[in-house]
């Protein structure tokens, strides 16, 4: 992938955003992009970040922790499974996690984390096409561990994110979408929240599907950097 590609690429994927909100009547202000850069090097990645890119998701701790340290500046979401053996690096490497699904892995992390780092943002990963096979608390579950992780100290619970079923159906789709952003809805009105919570759902297949149902985050690899290597 060449500079001027991932310009074009980052752009696109910009003014699609912001055409998803106008037509969905919200503000492009409230929508984040989230570049997704797992299994990419280091130069495309500095690509993105020259041109204004500056948030970066990536699911393996060992391959992030050389491109945080090439960038540390900008900011790391980390969106994939997280092992206990890993809780440390990751709740001091990164300034965001987007996948943590159980009161255990939320403890570790509010523990380890650096209290001269600020709060770690965490976010709940819900399953909400309800796949047996897939991670992520279960609908039912989302209140009672959002209720329990919001009084640690380092951390900040910050929203939920989702993965939705594999579908070419949209109505599945949006539906899961919809699922998250009521579950979210009837936390932050039980919890008697005060900032919104963020909405992390979306991906390069099916981002405006997921702007019309209110997400906040859209997790952007392919369609920036094009196709990754198979194994990842
Ligand atoms: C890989 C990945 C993405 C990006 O997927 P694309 O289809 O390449 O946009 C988003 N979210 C998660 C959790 C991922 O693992």
């Amino acid at each position: 992938m060449t500079f001027d590609l991932i310009e074009a690429n980052l752009k696109r994927v910009r003014e699609n955003v912001r055409k998803a909100c106008e037509e969905s009547g919200r503000n492009p202000n409230e929508v984040n992009l989230l570049a997704v850069s797992k299994s990419q090097n280091i130069e495309v990645i500095e690509s993105a970040y020259k041109v204004g890119q500056n948030n970066f998701g990536e699911n393996y701790l060992q391959e992030a922790k050389e491109k945080i340290d090439r960038l540390p500046l900008a900011d790391w979401h980390f969106i994939g499974a997280i092992q206990s053996k890993k809780t440390k690096e990751i709740a001091n490497k990164f300034n965001w996690v987007h996948s943590v699904d159980s009161e255990r892995l939320a403890k570790r992390l509010s523990e380890q984390r650096d209290p001269k780092k600020g709060k770690l943002n965490i976010l709940i990963q819900v399953n909400t096409s309800k796949e047996p096979q897939k991670r992520g608390v279960h609908p039912d579950e989302v209140y009672s561990l959002a209720k329990k992780i919001s009084v640690l100290s380092n951390i900040s619970f910050a929203g939920l994110m989702t993965i939705p079923a594999q579908s070419h159906n949209e109505y599945v789709t949006s539906s899961c979408f919809r699922n998250l952003r009521q579950i979210s809805e009837q936390i932050s009105y039980r919890l008697c929240l005060e900032k919104s919570l963020h909405l992390s759902m979306g991906m390069s297949n099916d981002y405006l599907l997921a702007i019309k149902e209110g997400s906040t985050w859209v997790r952007i690899g392919t369609m920036i950097f094009g196709p990754r290597d198979k194994h990842l």
